[in-house]
């Protein structure tokens, strides 16, 4: 586990922390912000002020994690995910799996295979990500931001 340093404490939750009042302002400004190897990428370079460098220095970790929740590939397992969720009994919950058939490998997302960068059994960041969101679990800032490519943690 890699440790993030950062200038104030992360919210249990990114959803509820304030850098999504920093990124709708980035957005707002005109700004696109994306996740490249798991480093946060921010342009056009000239729409950048001062201002928003210290915003974005200071809430790096929320804003990584943020991004990588607006992903369209997670945003697609989120539905997937939430309609399972509605067809099992109440206080089950399904085995949130993406893709059915998807084989139980090493190396291999057992729910929508994808390659994993290290060889050991789980899920991708993306599905980690949707089956967190679909259930309600609280998504912290700094592991989020620590996916890197496509690193397992759940
Ligand atoms: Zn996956």
């Amino acid at each position: 586990m890699r440790h993030t340093v950062s200038s104030e404490p992360l919210a249990q939750n990114v959803l509820d922390s304030p850098a999504v009042a920093v990124l709708c302002g980035l957005e707002d400004a005109g700004l696109y912000l994306a996740v490249v190897n798991g480093r946060l990428r921010v342009w056009p370079a000239e729409r950048l002020t001062a201002t928003h460098e210290h915003l974005i220095r200071q809430h790096r970790s929320e804003l990584v994690a943020l991004v990588r929740i607006c992903d369209d590939g997670v945003q697609a397992r989120l539905v997937v995910h939430k309609q399972q969720l509605a067809k099992v009994p109440k206080g089950s919950t399904p085995d949130f799996v993406f893709q059915r058939g998807t084989p139980y490998a090493k190396a291999v997302c057992f729910s929508c295979g994808a390659v994993l960068p290290e060889p050991h059994y789980g899920r991708c960041w993306r599905c980690s990500l949707a089956w967190r969101m679909a259930v309600g679990v609280p998504i912290p800032a700094e592991q989020t931001a620590a996916y890197d490519g496509a690193r397992v943690v759940a």
